[in-house]
């Protein structure tokens, strides 16, 4: 049987049942239940029970489980249920926050999922790649990923990079030829294979393979399941948790060693060791950075974020230099002509004489040059070009009408490094190439003029005007292109050769305002100590008169052209970059060459890009970001984040949620560490004393439960404010875990474990050993739920409505207190849980303490604000 490639683009679509046109609804129902989703397998996932038994994989849960039922079988039945119920519920919390986790990560895989061009019904729509099916008509352009296997039946100069899959670097030219022979994957040139991309051209070809039947899924096929890359937060606090267990561990050997000394039964010993280390290490550090880093992510995504690789919620922190395009995310990218410039004449759109031969030919060129179509009020493709069309409709010109009447026999596609594109036609019975695109480029390669007497050579009198011209619009903020043309012998194959000694014929004018937001979000970035940069492939003047008004650039000595950093070395460029904040007529190697010359400079870059050849520079910077509206696939399949609405707003409100998300975290933590380190203290302090210990094993494994994963992932969600914009951003490389942030957490530590201490003397001192450790456990754990409060800020929050405004903490310290309440008043539970019976005066001693030592922190807290301000001022004097 001959091979796909080996048949004709009307052979492959009668196998695979299909037509030019696309398929029906139903014809892609039947084929989706016979071939699936066109997805790659992912390993296998893991169930829920397994989720549920890895919890118990820590090797001290599984230490304090032998210890429990050896006491159990010793006789303490009690304890040994308590600590096997406290254990269960714990992993239950443990597998509801692992899927709950892994849920939201899934759904922001689907969200930044690749999306396909395609037409069904003789319609194109959009779709995610994952619906097609096989004999789907795909259509393809500069920049787009190629979603499935399939056979070219349609080709406009198609250039496909293949080295995903054969390794070869330089993009291949297609063909619709047959292939007689068999031959290798990479000389199939009339087929196309999932995982490459378009650099260059237009297509169309039928899905001849999907999902795992293409040949990148054949490869995959050998993949086992892929584990997420770990963000450097979590390597970094995964190595402190190890580094503090191991020190934990330590100490609860001696005291283990040292009860044992004393006179303890070592069973008893060991459980209260092992039960210390438990409650001590802080073993969801890493999982809730997981957990809060994707709840951010989530916030962000209904923000119009989406965030592709997690490493960039945390990066977003630190990012100190924003380089944004500016048409469409600077600007509304809603594209109006205001001008025309034909015969030496500045035109006003509203006075556009379609009988006037010049005007008209201009106006068919901008028609025919351009790949857009507004029909029925949907506009697709470029605003560059539908600003062209709407034109046209405005003067009663239909596009349709003079498509027809000159229909296009060749192309060059537009592309970012020529800034220009060409189509050719026959015109009044001559094969002509329109070219239009940025003047100076255009200029350069013109030799004649037209005029009403006919065209001539073009003087440097001509040449001199149409700058002026292009000055004086590009002053106004205004966009410009130049058309020419030129006439070309009969079948002519075009090559890139032919844009030149061309004909002048006109410019266009066209108004692409800021968004109305773009100029209080670079103000914002201002005060947030970030350096908003504008790159744009624009004119310098334009994107100078765009960046003053948005508050970019205050003088145009600080733009310069693409052109003035080539010659540059990379030190002289390092030098340069912090007095520039505008780049005009900037190809996508300078975008890298400028990136790296503020990494140079130590600063954590966000940089935006759409095109296919922006790929390189959005993976060298710190924090890539595409364009999900007019961006190409490559574009974002190579960002660490996609704007759903090409917005510089959201970038800035993106950065404001990942200090956020970055806040809390350490938030978190500190709740964490701090309240571990109170219980040690509490311990180390009574054993010093020579005191008995002050908590039953029971106890520490309850406070566990209820005082860390529940009041650290509420603090991670704690709401976000735009007060973070007001710091500057954090040192790159900056470790979470500061000196000054260790210090907070030793002294709030002290002060937890002090008032669990005076709680123990007091019920020490009123009826012996139990009643101490009762209201120890009582002050324990009331004072690391009361903590929480304290977590939620640097500042004092006590008397604030600050302090009410995360329910998710209230709902935590609610039943926190509800059941300690219970297990310190309800006889019942009184053996259960080795405590004494407290009354209400004992209760409210308990209550007492705990509230002590929030409002010592809160006290601690004030100190420390008030002082910063003394010093900012006196600094500031
Ligand atoms: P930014 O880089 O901020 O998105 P831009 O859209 O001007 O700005 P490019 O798309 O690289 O950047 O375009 C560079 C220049 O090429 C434009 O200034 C314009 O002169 C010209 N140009 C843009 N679009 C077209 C097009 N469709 N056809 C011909 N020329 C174009």
């Amino acid at each position: 049987m001959k091979q796909i490639y080996q048949q004709t683009p009307e052979e492959v679509l009668k196998h695979v049942n299909s037509r030019e046109s696309g398929l029906t609804g139903e014809e892609v129902k039947r084929a989706r239940e016979a071939c699936g989703w066109n997805e790659l397998a992912e390993g296998k996932k893991k169930s829920i029970p397994q989720i549920f038994f890895e919890q118990y994989r820590d090797f001290l849960v599984l230490i304090l489980i032998a210890s429990a039922i050896i006491s159990g079988v010793l006789g303490d039945m009690e304890s040994a249920l308590v600590i096997l119920i406290v254990i269960t519920i714990n992993a239950i919390l443990g597998t509801v926050q692992t899927i709950k986790a892994e849920q939201s990560l899934q759904s922001l895989k689907t969200l930044a999922g690749p999306e396909a061009k395609v037409l069904r019904d003789s319609t194109v729509v959009q779709l995610p790649a994952r619906e097609l099916v096989i004999g789907d008509i795909i259509l393809l352009e500069a920049g787009d990923m190629i979603p499935a296997d399939g056979r070219l039946i349609e080709n406009a100069s198609l250039k496909i990079d293949e080295s995903a899959l054969t390794g070869e670097s330089l993009a291949v030219e297609k063909s619709l030829d047959t292939l007689s022979a068999e031959v290798s994957l990479g000389d199939r040139t009339n087929m196309l294979f999932s995982g490459s991309f378009v650099t260059y051209g237009r297509g169309r070809a039928v899905v001849t393979a999907i999902g795992m039947q293409t040949e990148v899924g054949k490869i995959a096929g050998l993949l086992k399941s892929t584990s997420e890359k770990q963000t450097p937060l979590q390597v970094n606090l995964e190595a402190f948790g190890k580094k503090l267990s191991i020190l934990i561990l330590l100490f609860c050997g001696i005291l283990f060693a040292l009860s044992v000394f004393r006179g303890e039964q070592p069973g008893n010993a060991f459980l209260f060791a092992v039960a210390l280390a438990v409650a001590a290490i802080p073993e969801a550090l890493s999982s809730i950075v997981t957990i809060v880093l994707s709840f951010g992510t989530q916030k962000m995504a209904k923000e119009h974020a989406i965030i592709r690789k997690l490493q960039a919620v945390e990066g977003l922190g630190s990012v100190s230099i924003i380089c944004s395009d500016k048409t469409g995310t600077l600007t509304q990218n809603k594209m109006t002509v205001e001008d025309y410039y034909i015969d030496e004449k500045r035109v006003p759109a509203s006075a556009i004489d379609t009988m006037d031969p010049a005007q008209r030919y201009l106006l068919d060129c901008s028609i025919l040059c351009n790949d857009s179509t507004n029909e029925n009020g949907v506009e697709i493709g470029d605003p560059t070009e539908t600003a062209l069309i709407n034109l046209g409709s405005r003067c009663g010109i239909h596009a349709a009408e003079v498509r027809s009447t000159y229909p296009r026999n060749g192309e060059l596609p537009f592309d970012s490094e020529r800034k220009m594109m060409s189509t050719l036609h026959k015109i009044d019975g001559e094969n002509r190439l329109i070219v239009k695109g940025a003047v100076d480029c255009l200029l350069e390669r013109t030799e004649q003029i037209w005029t009403k007497a006919g065209v001539r050579d073009m003087t440097a009198d001509d040449k001199e005007k149409i700058q002026k011209q292009n000055q004086e619009f590009s002053m106004e903020g205004l966009r410009v292109l130049a058309f020419t043309y030129r006439p070309l012998p009969e079948e002519h194959l075009l090559t890139a050769e032919d844009e030149n000694h061309l004909i002048f014929l006109g410019l266009i004018a066209m108004m692409d305002p800021p968004r109305e937001e773009s100029k209080a979000a670079v103000a914002e970035c201002i005060r947030a100590g970030i350096r908003p940069v504008m790159i744009t492939g624009d004119h310098k003047i334009t994107a100078a008169a765009i960046a003053k008004r948005i508050g970019i650039l205050q003088d145009l000595s600080e733009a310069c052209e693409g052109a003035d950093i080539e010659h540059l070395s990379d030190e002289e460029l390092k030098a340069l970059v912090p007095n520039i904040s505008v780049y005009a007529r900037v190809s996508p190697e300078h975008k890298i060459r400028i990136v790296r010359a503020w990494q140079e400079r130590g600063m954590i870059v966000a940089m935006t890009g759409d095109g296919v050849n922006d790929a390189p520079a959005l993976k060298q910077a710190d924090i890539g970001v595409a364009m999900g509206i007019t961006g190409t696939e490559v574009a974002k399949d190579a960002a660490a984040m996609v704007l759903t609405d090409d917005n510089f707003a959201t970038i800035v409100k993106a950065v404001e949620n990942g200090r956020n998300v970055y806040r809390n975290i350490k938030y978190a933590i500190q709740f964490l560490l701090s309240g571990n380190f109170g219980a040690i203290l509490t311990v180390l302090c009574a054993s010093i004393a020579g005191f008995p210990v002050p908590f039953a094993p029971v106890h520490l494994l309850f406070i566990n439960l209820l005082t860390d994963s529940l009041p650290a992932i509420a603090l991670g969600v704690e709401p976000h404010s735009s007060e973070v914009m007001n710091e500057k951003p954090r040192a790159a490389g900056e470790s979470i875990l500061t000196k000054d942030f260790l210090s907070k957490i030793g002294l709030e530590g002290l002060i937890i474990g002090i008032m669990t201490m005076v709680g123990f003397l007091s019920g020490y001192h009123q009826n012996g050993a139990l009643l101490g450790s009762t209201y120890a456990f009582g002050t324990l754990c009331l004072s690391r739920l009361f903590h929480g409060f304290n977590c939620k800020s640097d500042h004092p929050v006590l008397f604030t409505s600050r302090f009410f405004h995360n329910t998710w903490l209230l709902g935590a310290f609610a039943l926190g207190a509800v059941l300690i309440t219970a297990v310190l008043t309800l006889p019942g539970l009184h053996l259960l849980f080795k405590v004494e019976s407290l009354n209400l005066v004992q209760l409210g001693q308990v209550y007492l303490y705990a509230v002590t030592s929030l409002l010592l922190i809160q006290a601690l807290k004030w100190i420390r604000t008030i002082s910063k301000k003394n010093g900012e001022n006196n600094g500031s004097k």
